[in-house]
């Protein structure tokens, strides 16, 4: 990148929102995905941004994405890093803008229930403004001490509220969108609309291939009445799962729904908010169910600290990565090296999981976890090989897993995204729709300047 790019994004910036020291760059140019879990993609992670960006306003990303565009410069939104997938990576290098500068909760509305927020806004911190006005947020991931608004909306995360409310994207009321022209897109924030298609989802789950979010209004909840918990324990995995299916087809929506079997057995945990008739009634109802199913009541404290320690993830995450960037060792990380989350037609869920189970065996991969996250049809495993050497056969066996995912009738990954690590898998998941993808691309982006090799484009 030639120095009088620079020297522009100065101007608009001015000295302190243009960062060019290789370590800056180095930071902004990596998300959570590592080499060792890129598999084939890893070669991809070598490239680093030429320039990282820190906009205060919506008229600067504009300006830099004007700028970027005429001299034919990829630009990248960065959120907060925590991404999985690469979706961040710079695979051709270019302008990295971190968001971070727009961090604002502008306005928490308790009369229309909504909070409109800068998209750099870390979700606690939305989440911690919203509550002391009574309400809440409806996503809360493991990673929402760190994740942003933006990186959320743009990867469509799921939460632990998602049965009840659904992911990220069932959040959005109203966008405000940079375009890769720099012209600024602003959808009107209310529920539902059908005048025109649903200009909010184009932008859900776009990893940030057709625009940055610089702003939204996101729905809010009223801080729950009362919060019960239940944990039931299952003999097997298949037990547990038939009652996770007949709650939902009763109707039942659990604030929180994790049904995971891992060495110490098979639990479900549960949790029912609302108002207090709602949560009791819910729990109620659950209890008979589960045990129809062979469930055994545990009581509240299993699920008591499971909620409790939601957030551990995300803080030892946290702590490697400010360890790693004061230059110190990180500690080291457990074995697992994959962490699967796909999705599946209820019919075939527990035959994906026997058939998965085959697979790993054969590579020599364990799987000390499985489990059922918010719905039944989300499934997740966790894997840690027997030889973490054998990369290209571990590579192999995961693929193979998520293909399985895809030919069974469902989807390789249901809340990280694809970026860099994926997307060789994404053309026999879309199909047709990944032609339909493209051609909004040319549309939006006919210079291909913004978040270049992502979703396959
Ligand atoms: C410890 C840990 C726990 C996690 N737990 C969960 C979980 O429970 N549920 C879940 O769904 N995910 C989880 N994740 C994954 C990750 O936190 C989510 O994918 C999160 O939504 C990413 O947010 P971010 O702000 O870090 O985005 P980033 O990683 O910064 O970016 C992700 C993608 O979004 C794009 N992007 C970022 N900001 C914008 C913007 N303003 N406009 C347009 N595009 C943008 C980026 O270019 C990139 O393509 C976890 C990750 C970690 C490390």
């Amino acid at each position: 990148m030639d120095d009088s790019l620079i020297e522009e994004l100065r101007s608009i910036l001015g000295p302190s929102g243009v960062l060019t020291e290789p370590r800056d760059v180095e930071r902004y140019s990596r998300d959570a995905l590592t080499p060792r879990g890129a598999f084939g993609a890893a070669p991809l992670l070598d490239r680093m941004a030429d320039v990282v960006v820190r906009p205060a306003s919506v008229e600067e990303v504009a300006s830099v994405v004007k700028l970027a565009r005429r001299r034919r410069a990829p630009v990248v939104a960065y959120g907060g890093g925590t991404g999985v997938m690469g979706a961040l990576a710079p695979v051709k290098g270019g302008v990295m803008v971190d968001m971070g500068a727009m961090n604002r909760v502008l306005e928490v509305n308790p009369r229309n229930m909504t909070a409109t927020v800068e998209s750099g806004a870390i979700l606690a911190d939305v989440a911690e403004a919203l509550e002391r006005a009574g309400l809440m947020l409806g996503h809360d991931p493991w990673s929402a001490p760190i994740a942003t608004v933006g990186g959320a909306i743009s990867t469509n995360g799921v939460g632990y509220r998602a049965s009840a409310v659904g992911p990220m994207g069932s959040q959005v009321l109203g966008l405000e969108v940079v375009l890769p022209t720099g012209d600024v897109l602003r959808t009107r924030s209310v529920p539902k609309g059908s005048a025109g298609p649903d200009l909010n989802r184009l932008f859900t789950g776009s990893e940030g291939v057709l625009g940055i979010i610089t702003k939204a209004t996101l729905r809010a909840l009223r801080q729950p009445e009362e919060r019960l918990f239940s944990t039931f324990r299952f003999q097997d995995f298949e037990e547990g799962y038939e009652a996770v299916v007949e709650m939902f087809a009763l109707g039942l929506r659990p604030a929180v729904i994790d049904l995971t079997e891992d060495a110490e057995g098979v639990h479900l945990y549960l949790i029912f908010e609302g108002y207090k008739e709602l949560a009791a009634a819910q729990r109620e109802r659950s209890g008979q169910v589960c045990r129809s199913k062979g469930g055994r009541d545990m009581g509240p404290t299993k699920a008591i600290l499971y909620w409790d320690a939601r957030y551990h993830v995300a803080e030892g995450y946290q702590e490697r990565r400010q360890k790693a960037l004061r230059g110190e060792k990180p500690p080291q990380q457990g074995r697992a090296f994959d962490y699967l989350h796909v999705a599946v037609p209820v019919e075939k869920a527990l035959e994906y999981r026997r058939r998965c189970e085959a697979i790993f065996k054969t590579y020599d991969i364990r799987t000390p976890e499985f489990s059922i996250w918010t719905e039944p049809e989300l499934f997740s495993m966790l894997l840690t090989p027997g030889d973490l050497t054998k990369e290209g056969e571990n590579a192999i066996a995961v693929d193979k897993a998520l293909k399985l995912a895809q030919d069974m009738g469902g989807i390789m990954e249901y809340c990280h995204g694809v970026g860099v690590k994926l997307s060789h898998l994404l053309g026999r998941e879309m199909g047709a729709g990944l032609e339909v993808v493209r051609a909004i691309k040319r549309a939006l982006d006919p210079d291909g300047i913004m978040n270049p090799g992502k979703l396959g484009l």
